[in-house]
């Protein structure tokens, strides 16, 4: 079975919904998707103990509006939001891991 990956993306609403290569579809709510940013501004990298301890970081209406998404070198989710905010990679992994936790 190969590893999981989107065949397609679509912002509908407030949600991200992505079809995966098995056929599943996850959706992610954007606002849970934002806090969720995996990158170092956001605080996303997990301490020595591996905990991850986030920042307080400030958010706007347009930061859980989703501008654009793009693949990135086959194994992660670029997502520019509409506040400018774009380093956020979302490995395939990692979305599949917030999707297990919302579910
Ligand atoms: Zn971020």
């Amino acid at each position: 079975m190969p590893a999981l990956h989107p065949v397609n993306m679509q912002p509908i609403g407030n949600e991200l919904a992505i079809v995966w290569n098995d056929g599943s579809e996850s959706y992610f709510n954007l606002e849970a998707l934002r806090r969720a940013c995996p990158c170092a501004a956001c605080g996303g990298e997990p301490d020595v103990m591996g905990h991850v301890v986030r920042p307080l970081v400030t958010y706007v209406e347009k930061s859980f509006e989703l501008r654009s998404c793009r693949l990135i070198g086959g194994y992660s989710v670029q997502l520019t939001w509409n506040d400018g905010h774009d380093t956020g990679l979302y490995t395939y992994k990692y979305l599949q891991q917030i999707a297990e936790k919302t579910e």
